[in-house]
Formats: structure tokens, C-alpha cells, sequence
């Protein structure tokens, strides 16, 4: 397994790994099998979405905080970070992406995020590769 962090700038701020995962899938040198890509943290999750238009993540990370305030009175966890427990929960804490001639199966418009919403924080992102 392979690790590496990820510096994220703001309370919520979706990071683009993509290049991060692909430089792992590349260095293993597995031709064929599949990467799981896990983030061991509970304020924070992983989703693959578009890269191309920077607009997308903006209006996601926008629904998320609309769906999921900040603040709520109904909130029960002591630290005050109920809404980033669930924002991680709703995005979920890996992806797996198959892996043909060396190199990571991602349409051409997806991209890997790493979801922050807790930060700004240094975070951490293990990549499995199983070769088949
Ligand atoms: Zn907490």
C-alpha cells in the first residue's frame, strides 16, 4: 500500500488526486487489476466526478453545504464537527478504479477528489493496487 498526504486550504475544499493515484498506479507497475483509493479519516471522504469544469465541484461542495449546515440545533456530537461527519459519510471513504495496460480506466471528464470538510488540515490517502 502506498500513502500519500494531501494539504487542504479551507474548512471545505475538494482536491483533484487524480495525478497523485495515477503516478502510484504507474510506479506499481501492475498492468492489469484495480486501485482502491481509501482516505482514513471521518471528516473527510473521496468521489470521482468531473475535472474539466471547476464549476461542477463548486456546485457540489455548494449542495453539500445546503444539504448539510454547519450549524444545526438538532446536533449532538460534542465537537461541533456533525456536519463534516456526515458530509464524509455521504461521499464515502474509497473508490475503486479498474486498472488496463498500466494505467487507471477513468472516462475522459472524471477526475478523483478527495473531500475535505473539516480543514484546513494535512491529510493522509492509502492506494491498494491488486494486480489480476
Ligand atoms: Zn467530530
Amino acid at each position: 500500500m502506498e500513502t500519500f498526504e494531501v494539504r487542504t486550504g479551507r474548512r471545505s475544499d475538494l482536491r483533484d488526486i487524480t495525478g497523485q493515484v495515477n503516478a502510484v498506479v504507474q510506479n506499481s507497475n501492475v498492468p492489469s487489476g484495480v486501485a482502491t483509493v481509501y482516505v482514513p479519516h471521518t471528516t473527510a471522504g473521496i468521489t470521482i466526478n468531473e475535472n474539466a469544469d471547476p464549476s461542477v465541484v463548486a456546485d457540489i461542495q455548494a449542495s453539500l453545504d445546503k444539504l448539510v449546515p454547519w450549524n444545526e440545533s438538532f446536533y449532538q456530537h460534542g465537537e461541533g464537527n456533525s456536519a463534516a461527519h456526515i458530509k464524509g459519510s455521504l461521499m464515502g471513504s474509497s473508490v475503486q478504479i479498474p486498472i488496463e495496460d498500466g494505467r487507471l480506466v477513468l472516462g475522459t471528464w472524471q477526475g478523483i477528489y478527495f473531500c475535505e470538510f473539516d480543514g484546513p488540515r494535512t491529510r493522509r490517502v492509502h492506494v491498494q493496487i491488486v494486480s489480476s
